[in-house]
This record gives structure tokens, C-alpha cells and sequence, in this order.
């Protein structure tokens, strides 16, 4: 008989990635399989160290920057860069050590046996992660955190520069619409694709990072299959258009609302503030906007005026996330104390909210939210109407779908005006129209993750391909 399955996860060491890759251990050891969950030292040593359990544990490998390295939003391009350097090698040996032949290596710090790794799933960001893993014989799968619609993009991009849509033409119009991406020429325009294909369109050059990405996304083809944190009824049409590139393809969320008999352990890099649950306790149904702009984005203080203003004059209490450092160098304390002095008492002000919680209490009306995949996603499950505001890599298309797909919310992408922005928020507030689609949408989700349901059945299938590797 073969040993146990024991899969390898290992995300990009950011709060959105390890979320849904944690979602996603869980989920696995909710269906027997064990979990080594791989963090950088650096996050582990922030993460809750009670997490793990009888089959899921943690390991670290070193991001290869010093101790005192701040790892701010503004140096994320040092950790990438860190993390491709020193990364495959580390990874290579600590993989190694959890293989048969050196199984003796493989008990952890309470001498609870796991068996060896017979699988890896790695964030689609990480390719080496994928590569170094068959080179050891050990089958990879891919997972990509961000939307498939994203995906499917960068599949596309190779068209699209064919078809002279990217790079952007000098001073285009960025409501036009785009050819190229299969299934959505009727809604997306220039402005609703990834953000790397817009940088550089004063000189007309393609965006190394927008190169970089499509090379990766590119290389899942290589991995046994790719996997998204999504569902049928949210983008069934993108799984579709993105399954003749791979080997297979596996649609198997929103994973932080499946049923699963483990859920996640928490995976906070900031500490949550529980105290705003108790504060929305205290207010009427659907009387409150929460806002959150997720965990990397970083706004100048005139955003963050224009935000402030157009908040306050729609009227209603406010909850803000505002990690420290998030607008630009101003102190969080000075910000904190503008916001509360603004909000003339309906305000409340947090460096990091238990964001799930919060979306599900019945006082949350409506989210100002980034719209990264995560938010993007818990807002769906909890049928809460948004109001976005999209920064960076897959949000603007998430954001167009919210708007244009689902009618779940409004898109208030590129145009920070308090008068906008106010008004915006009064409709997501007020309109049954958004809320009914909310509902709706939720509905569809919630019958996607309930047993037979898409996205439990491909689940069951994914596991089952897992364990297919292991024998
Ligand atoms: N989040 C949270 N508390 C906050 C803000 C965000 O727990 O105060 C979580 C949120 O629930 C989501 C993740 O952080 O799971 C952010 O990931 P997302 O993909 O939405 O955006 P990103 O941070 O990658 O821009």
C-alpha cells in the first residue's frame, strides 16, 4: 500500500497569496491528506504559532534579505528579486530532506510522523518551485491566487500584441474597447486589463513586469495542472478559456467558505483588531461602510483626502483599515485622529481588521474595497455590495467584472473625487437593484461550494488526482 498523501503548498510569501494557499491546506487535510505549509522565516515568525495541527505543519526558508530588512510595500521588488536569488536553492534541499530517501529527517518538532512529500503545489508565481520539484521526481501543480479572468489575460497577451492593443498606443483612449481576450470583448476596455499593461504607455514599451508575468503564467503549462481560487458561476467562461493551454484545470473555490471538516488557522501578518466587531455591534443593519484597501496598496494623502472627504459627506459611520504606512509617510496616529475628527463620531479607525467577520456582521451596508481577488471574493460569499477602487495587477479586471459582469457593485476605477466617491457610496448603500444581485450571485457561489456543487465536485477530483500522483 502507498503512504498517505502529503503535499508540499508553498506560496508567494504575501497576505493574499498565503490566505487562499492556507484555505487551501486546510481544505486538503479536511480531506485526510498531510500539509507541509511553507512560509518565508520572516512571516513565520509573525503568523500564529498555535496554527498547526495533527497534519498540517509549518516549515521556513530563508527570503534570502537581512534581519532588519523593513519588507515594506515600497520594497516588495528587493523581495522578489531576493526570493528568486536565494530561493531555488534552499527550497531544493529542504524539498529533498522531506523525500523517501531521507525520511528519517521528516518528524517534527513533536515526533509526529509525516510521511514523505509526494506532491507539491506551488504558487504559479514561483516557478522554480515547479521545476525543482519534478527534477526531484516529485509531480507539481500550480495555483494561482489571483482571478482566472486575470489569467486568461495574460494567456492572451500574445495575441493582444498581435492585434496592436498592447502595448497601449500613445495617449490612448483608455475607454476603448480590447480585442484578444476570448470571451470578453463586449465589456473590457483598455483601462479594465491587469495595471502592467498600461505602464509604459507614454514610450510605447512593453512592461518587464507585465513580460514577467506572462512568463510565468505561461510556464504553468508545464505543471500537471493549474488550480483557481474561483467558481462556475463566477467565471466558469475564463476556467473554460484557459483549459486548452494546460493539462488540466481545477476551479475549486471560494475556498474560505467551503465546508471543510479543518478549517483555516488564522494567517494574519498584522495583528486584527477585534474591537471594531464589538463597534459594529453597536450599529443598525447594513449602517456602516466598511473600507479596506487590502494589504499592499499605498495611497498619497491627496487619495487619502479625496477618500476621507467624499466618506464623510455620504453620511454614514465608517470602519477604515489603515495599515500603518499605507498613506505614503505619514504617521498612522495623525491619520487615525483626522479620520476620527472628521467622522464626527461615526467613525472607526483600525490598522488591520478580522476582514472575513466583518463582511458576514448584518451592520456592514456596503465595502470600499481594492477589489483584490481575496476581498473580492469574501464580499461575494457575504453578498455585500462594493464600491471599488483598484490599484494594481488583477483588481482593475476584477473590478470591470464586479461593475459590468456581475452588477454586484460599482467601479470607480482611476478617478479619485470626493464628489464620486460620495455619491458612489450612497448608491451602494441605497440601491435594492445592487443588493439584489449581491444576493443572487451569492446564492449561485454558495450552490457551487455546497456538496455537488462545482466546485466541491472538482474538489473531490483535484483530491483525487493528488492521491492518483502518490500511488
Ligand atoms: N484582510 C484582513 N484584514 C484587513 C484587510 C485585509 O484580514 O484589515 C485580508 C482580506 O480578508 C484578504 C487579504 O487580507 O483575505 C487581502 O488580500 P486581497 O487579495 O484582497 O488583496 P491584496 O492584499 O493582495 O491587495
Amino acid at each position: 500500500m502507498s503512504p498517505p498523501a502529503h503535499v508540499l503548498v508553498f506560496p508567494w510569501p504575501l497576505q493574499g497569496h498565503i490566505n487562499s494557499m492556507l484555505h487551501f491546506a486546510a481544505a486538503l487535510v479536511g480531506a485526510g491528506l498531510h500539509v507541509t505549509f511553507v512560509h518565508t522565516e520572516h512571516n513565520l515568525r509573525r503568523v500564529d504559532p498555535a496554527a498547526a495541527s495533527p497534519r498540517l505543519r509549518f516549515t521556513s526558508v530563508p527570503d534570502g534579505l537581512p534581519d532588519d530588512h523593513p519588507r515594506s510595500v515600497g520594497d516588495l521588488k528587493d523581495v522578489a528579486k531576493s526570493l528568486m536569488t536565494t530561493g531555488p536553492a534552499v527550497y531544493r534541499a529542504l524539498l529533498a530532506s522531506l523525500l523517501p530517501a531521507s525520511t528519517h529527517a521528516d518528524a517534527d518538532a513533536d515526533g509526529r510522523g509525516f510521511p514523505p512529500v509526494s506532491c507539491v503545489v506551488a504558487d504559479g508565481l514561483l516557478p522554480f518551485a515547479i521545476d525543482i520539484a519534478e527534477e526531484l521526481g516529485v509531480p507539481a501543480l500550480a495555483f494561482r491566487t489571483a482571478s482566472a479572468c486575470s489569467v486568461l489575460a495574460y494567456f492572451s497577451m500574445a495575441r493582444l500584441m498581435e492585434l496592436g492593443e498592447v502595448p497601449f498606443p500613445v495617449g490612448a483612449d483608455l475607454d476603448e474597447p480590447v480585442r484578444g481576450v476570448p470571451g470578453m470583448e463586449d465589456f473590457l476596455r483598455r483601462r479594465d486589463l491587469p495595471s502592467s499593461c498600461r505602464r509604459h504607455a507614454d514610450t510605447h514599451e512593453v512592461d518587464p513586469l507585465l513580460q514577467l508575468l506572462v512568463k510565468f503564467t505561461l510556464h504553468s503549462c508545464k505543471a500537471r495542472a493549474l488550480i483557481f481560487n474561483t467558481a462556475a458561476s463566477l467565471e466558469g467562461a475564463a476556467v473554460a478559456h484557459i483549459a486548452p493551454h494546460m493539462r488540466d484545470v481545477f476551479a475549486i473555490g471560494p475556498l474560505h467558505a467551503m465546508s471543510v471538516a479543518a478549517p483555516a488557522p488564522a494567517a494574519s501578518l498584522w495583528r486584527e483588531d477585534d474591537g471594531c466587531v464589538a463597534w459594529l455591534d453597536g450599529h443598525a443593519d447594513r449602517s456602516v461602510v466598511y473600507v479596506s484597501l487590502g494589504s499592499l496598496a499605498v495611497i498619497s494623502l491627496e487619495q487619502f483626502t479625496e477618500f476621507l472627504s467624499g466618506l464623510v459627506n455620504a453620511g454614514y459611520a465608517f470602519l477604515w483599515v489603515l495599515r500603518p504606512g499605507m498613506v505614503g509617510a505619514s504617521q498612522s496616529a495623525v491619520l487615525q485622529e483626522a479620520v476620527e475628527a472628521a467622522g464626527l463620531g461615526k467613525a472607526r479607525v483600525v490598522d488591520w481588521a478580522p476582514q472575513r467577520d466583518v463582511l458576514r456582521h448584518r451592520a456592514v451596508g456596503c465595502f470600499l474595497t481594492n477589489t483584490g481577488w481575496n476581498s473580492t471574493l469574501e464580499a461575494v460569499v457575504e453578498a455585500v455590495p462594493m464600491v471599488c477602487w483598484p490599484f494594481f495587477a488583477d483588481q482593475q479586471i476584477n473590478s470591470r467584472f464586479v461593475g459590468a459582469v456581475w452588477g454586484t457593485g460599482l467601479d470607480m476605477k482611476d478617478v479619485c473625487e470626493r464628489a464620486v466617491m460620495e455619491g458612489m457610496v450612497r448608491e451602494a448603500m441605497e440601491s435594492g437593484g445592487l443588493r439584489m444581485s449581491a444576493q443572487a450571485l451569492a446564492q449561485e457561489v454558495r450552490r457551487d461550494i455546497a456538496q455537488g456543487g462545482s466546485s466541491a465536485l472538482e474538489f473531490e477530483r483535484l483530491v483525487g488526482f493528488i492521491k492518483e500522483l502518490t500511488a
